[in-house]
């Protein structure tokens, strides 16, 4: 399936740049360990043969639309990454007649790593609901029926715990923070020039590497992508330090749907809960 897959990228890739649909292709192709998928930047057809698709193509490469705005470009995205694409449309980051989206039906991710790779699938996989993209302009693999969404064990276990338990686990896990901010440049949703995290004037948050600065980088990271995550899980995949970042962006991504019945991602024009403001929604604020 993956050399199937790898040719109907190539083919389409070919056809967009002869043609001048798009001056660039990102996609993914093999790194320097011959194990690995790494993003790859193809701006002429005869370099389409870099381009592959396998069970190592984690990355979120959406993002990188973001530096080729007005330029007509096509992406690869798999079916999280595709949320990605509608989350950044409806915030008017990006132009869709600007993007060409190669949807690949995902079959899933593997854990891997420098000079190595498992069978074991990553965690956003086991539990993923969105294996076919919600937004394509070319379609690779044939469409799946989603399953039901998961119950996630430990939320469960999280929520049974007292608001003490859940303060003394968060702030254990904050403290080993090394504000390294490799989350935020991972995520589709973090495309601020200017991040709270390090500005000076206003200073919301001290720069210093300390438990309470760290937890406060954390929460209020979380806060930002609340009703905007698409859970694809990569702010957790390059923590170097392993914080088990995806606990609380699921947890706010389950209320957020329970809330307001709100998905991000599912659709380009959905008004988002959290930015939108309708006046009967005052909760008792004075006119
Ligand atoms: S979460 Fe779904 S779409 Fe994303 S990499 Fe895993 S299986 Fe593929
Ligand atoms: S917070 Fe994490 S899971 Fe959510 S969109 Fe950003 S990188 Fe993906
Ligand atoms: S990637 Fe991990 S260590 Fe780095 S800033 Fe984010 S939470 Fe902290």
């Amino acid at each position: 399936m993956a050399s199937d897959f790898t040719q109907q990228i190539r083919q389409k890739a070919i056809e967009l740049l002869e043609n001048g649909t798009v001056e660039c292709v990102i996609g993914y192709e093999t790194g320097s360990d011959g194990i690995g998928a790494r993003p790859a930047f193809i701006y002429d057809a005869a370099e389409a043969d870099r381009l592959v698709f396998d069970n190592t193509c984690t990355h979120n490469l959406v993002k990188y639309l973001l530096n080729k705005k007005g330029k007509s470009t096509a992406v690869v995205v798999k079916g999280c990454d595709s949320r990605a694409l509608n989350l950044l449309l409806n915030e008017k980051q990006i132009e869709r007649d600007k993007a060409f989206v190669i949807g690949v039906v995902c079959p899933g991710i593997v854990e891997w790593g420098w000079n190595k790779r498992s069978q074991r699938l990553q965690k956003r996989c086991d539990w993923c609901r969105q294996h076919t993209p919600v937004v394509s302009d070319f379609m690779v693999g044939d469409p799946v029926t989603e399953q039901p969404p998961a119950a996630f064990a430990d939320i469960v276990e999280a929520e049974a715990k007292t608001a003490e338990e859940r303060a003394s686990f968060w702030q254990q896990h904050a403290e080993r923070c090394i504000r390294c901010y490799a989350c935020r440049q991972a995520c589709p949703g973090c495309y601020c020039t200017d991040c709270f995290a390090e500005s000076l004037d206003p200073e919301w948050v001290g720069i210093r590497i300390a438990p309470a600065e760290s937890q406060m980088w954390n929460t209020i990271r979380a806060f930002h992508l609340a009703g905007r995550c698409i859970s694809c899980n990569e702010c957790e995949r390059v923590c170097p330090v392993k914080l088990p970042l995806s606990l609380l962006n699921r947890k706010l991504e389950q209320k957020v749907l329970e809330l307001f019945d709100y998905k991000a991602g599912m659709s380009e024009d959905a008004p988002a809960p959290l930015i939108t403001f309708k006046k009967d929604e005052k909760l008792g604020i004075a006119e």
